[in-house]
């Protein structure tokens, strides 16, 4: 790579420590503007990123993740680790950040698997690049930003007696376990987090059919069972009384749909439980585009207003590219309500209770049920330690946790009580009342821009 050709990094004051947890495309965009603010001596920031896998590992489609690896980005390429090249550092950033790290000089770099690759993409029409090659972009990004890597997974964050300095736990594939000697000015946490699981109650000596129940994250790491499953079912004759199951309609549930509809099971019937009445359409709209980087804009909505624009082109909405392919399917129907539990007869047969809209419980009796409900975006909470107990009530810990995230300060770290006696814990998921896109792959540069800002 072009290393930055400016000022030396400034080696007089200390560096800032930064750990971000996971190895995706925030930890990338972090450590590669860390890079080249040390290159233009605008800021001494060292990143230590800790991954408990590979670096995008939840994008490779190799072992864990939410896709296959063949799937496409939905948003386009050119939203990479620098956009929106608006950097509150100065233009000479966004230069410097264009020429090392875009996802144009990724293609120009002529990396093993990607000699032609700047013309193959412009000549296949500048296609968001298939999930496994955003991977292999993310890691090429983290290898020049000469971030250090942790291949570990993360246990414990605890907060130094001085209160300014967060301590590591982690655990290294083999199960042992580490304490890190480096202590952080600043924790990142990133992910999605894991894939929520609605309840499973067998009868009495019922054994789960494990082999026929998936979710947003299991289904892809066993893609073979799924295969075997619907082959199974085909040949039984079953689905005429028991059809896929998918619970959920946001872009996991989308892309396991896109997935059957392109693996045999387009013609046979899939029920889609969710609280809308159909699969709504996202679109690359100017307009809507526009209010992801204008932080001024944003800041005039009220919180209303900003939940509003965030739930309607985040929650339960398919991105038009993802619905060309879903939209092939011919025995798709919508169950609108709200799936409660999952039992298994003694027989082994799976029916899952949905409250429907109109108030009447059903019971559907899935072959094969998928359950694409959702992410946990606050699994991190309980890896920090000494925090107080959240209230019991799920609706009194859902308004603790709204009131965190109105109070998110500027560099996307949660503030107030309890969190102004930790130091700095950034959690970009949680965002969105400072800004649409800092939990997605909207403006990635913005967000790792935040983030830095907070520290220099
Ligand atoms: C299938 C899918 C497709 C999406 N496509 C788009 C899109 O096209 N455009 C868009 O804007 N948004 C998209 N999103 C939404 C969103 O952008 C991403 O979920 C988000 O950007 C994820 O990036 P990340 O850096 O936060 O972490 P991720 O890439 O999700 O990485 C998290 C990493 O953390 C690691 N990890 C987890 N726990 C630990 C631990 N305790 N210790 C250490 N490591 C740990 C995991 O192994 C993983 O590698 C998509 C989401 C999904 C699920």
């Amino acid at each position: 790579m072009a290393t930055t050709t400016a000022r030396k990094t400034s080696t007089k004051s200390s560096p800032v420590r930064i750990a971000v947890i996971g190895g995706g495309p925030k930890a990338a965009a972090i450590a590669a503007k860390a890079k080249v603010l040390r290159d233009l001596g605008k800021a001494n920031i060292q990143v230590t990123i800790f991954e408990a896998e590979h670096i995008g590992a939840f994008w490779s489609g190799r072992q864990t993740g939410y896709t296959d690896g063949e799937q496409r980005l939905c948003t386009i390429a050119e939203r990479d680790v620098g956009y929106p090249y608006n950097s509150m550092f100065g233009s000479e950033v966004d230069t410097a950040m264009a020429s090392n790290f875009s996802w144009g000089t990724f293609l120009h770099g002529r990396t093993p698997g990607y000699e032609h690759g700047y013309s193959t993409w412009v000549d296949a029409g500048r296609k968001p690049p298939r999930h496994k090659h955003f991977a292999d972009y993310l890691q090429w990004v983290i290898d020049e930003s000469e971030a250090s890597v942790v291949y570990e997974r993360v246990t414990a964050l605890d907060k130094e007696t001085d209160g300014k300095h967060w301590r590591i736990d982690s655990r290294k594939a083999d199960g042992s376990a580490s304490t890190h000697r480096t202590r952080f000015n600043a924790v990142v946490v990133t992910g999605p987090g894991p894939a929520n699981r609605l309840a499973i109650k067998p009868a009495k000596g019922a054994i789960v059919p494990e082999s026929r129940i998936f979710n947003g994250s299991s289904f892809w790491s066993r893609r073979n069972e799924v295969l075997e499953a619907l082959d199974t079912a085909t040949k039984e004759n079953s689905y005429s009384n028991n059809p896929i199951v998918i619970v959920g309609a946001g872009g996991t549930a989308a892309a396991i749909l896109s997935w059957l509809v392109a693996n045999g099971a387009r013609d046979l019937p899939i029920q889609m439980v969710a609280g809308q009445p159909t699969l709504y359409t996202r679109v690359d709209s100017v307009f809507e585009n526009r209010l992801f980087t204008d932080d001024e804009q944003w800041l005039t909505l009220s919180s209303e207003m900003r939940k509003a624009f965030f739930d309607r082109l985040n929650r339960g909405v398919v991105w038009a590219t993802v619905m060309d392919h879903v939209s092939s399917a011919t025995n798709f129907t919508m169950v609108v309500g709200r799936a409660q539990t999952i039992r298994v007869s003694k027989s082994g047969d799976i029916e899952l209770s949905v409250k429907r809209d109109d108030g009447v419980t059903v019971g559907l009796r899935p072959s094969m049920l998928i359950d694409a409900s959702g992410f946990n975006a606050w699994w991190f909470l309980s890896l920090v330690q000494g925090l107080p107990a959240l209230p019991a009530a799920k609706s009194k810990r859902a308004k603790q946790r709204d009131q965190w995230q109105i109070n998110m300060g500027n560099g996307l770290q949660l503030a107030g009580q309890p969190w102004d006696t930790y130091p700095p814990l950034h959690a970009p998921m949680l965002s969105s009342n400072l800004g649409p896109g800092f939990g997605s792959l909207m403006v990635l540069g913005a967000m790792a821009d935040r983030v830095i800002k907070a520290h220099t």
